[in-house]
């Protein structure tokens, strides 16, 4: 049996695409093919896919929502997970759970419409929950290191670990997940009770800002370049 036809057989409930092209999600709209794209819905599928690849000797890629990547012509060997379908977003008092492929810009929104702030600055910030931790992911002053209380991650042995914001070692758009392999699958914010008015207006006035700046209909991966100290290189 092939690699493809074992996890199709493995995995009838995940949605999985053979050679697809990764130009499809990216936001730079480029990217060749991905041997193998699956789509798991809950962090249990995640964790599953993880072992499927372990097991299988085969290359693990997670993409967020493909919004800080540049994929090469070529594409990518092996299996890539797409964890945008993972996507879910509660509230439990003044914290806020997220899982990995939820969008960053609509945790803000339920954060808003719970009266809860400390998340405006991501308010235009296009990325995923997995991909926003990956990266401390900020803006206007703000970053994810800022609110974030816990992850829970799969490791690349299929094991589920929890880190707090510390143990993170979060720096200026870095974590230790930069130079572990630990896959986010859901994160905790920790925010404070706001005026939701105060909160609407702010979250307005940074994505009026945006726009103002960033031709955000065409495709692109955001600022490029690292910010020297005290200087501004988008
Ligand atoms: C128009 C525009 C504006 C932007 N503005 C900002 C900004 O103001 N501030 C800012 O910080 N960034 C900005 N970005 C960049 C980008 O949105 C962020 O870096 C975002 O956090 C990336 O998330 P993603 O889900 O798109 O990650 P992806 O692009 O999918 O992946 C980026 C990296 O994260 C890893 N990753 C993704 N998900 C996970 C996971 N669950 N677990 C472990 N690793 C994972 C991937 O393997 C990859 O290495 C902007 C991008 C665009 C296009």
């Amino acid at each position: 049996m092939t690699i493809n036809e074992k996890i199709i057989n493995e995995f009838p409930e995940i949605k999985i695409r053979l050679a697809e092209p990764l130009s499809l999600y990216t936001n730079t709209k480029t990217g060749g093919p991905a041997d193998i794209v699956a789509f798991p819905t809950t962090g249990k599928q995640a964790q599953a896919l993880v072992v499927f690849a372990k097991e299988n000797d085969l290359p693990l890629t997670v993409i967020g929502n493909a919004s800080n990547l540049i994929v090469q012509d070529g594409g990518i060997r092996g299996l890539v997970m797409i964890l945008t379908e993972l996507n879910e977003i509660w509230c439990d008092g003044s914290k806020v759970h997220a899982t990995a492929g939820a969008s960053l810009i609509e945790t803000t929104e339920v954060a808003y419409q719970h009266g809860l702030t400390g998340l405006e600055f991501a308010a235009g910030i296009p990325g995923s929950i997995g991909g926003a931790v990956f990266m401390n992911a900020g803006a206007y002053g703000g970053e994810i290191k800022d609110v974030l209380a816990q992850v829970t991650v799969v490791t690349p042995q299929g094991e589920l670990k929890t880190y707090t914001n510390e143990e993170l070692r979060f720096g200026y758009r870095m974590s230790r997940l930069q130079a572990e392999d630990d896959i986010v699958l859901e994160a905790v914010f920790e925010l404070a009770t706001g005026d939701k008015q105060q909160i609407r207006q702010r979250m307005d006035e940074l994505n009026f800002l945006r726009a103002s700046k960033q031709p955000l209909e065409y495709p692109s991966c955001g600022s490029v370049f690292k910010r020297p100290v005290g200087h501004f290189t988008g």
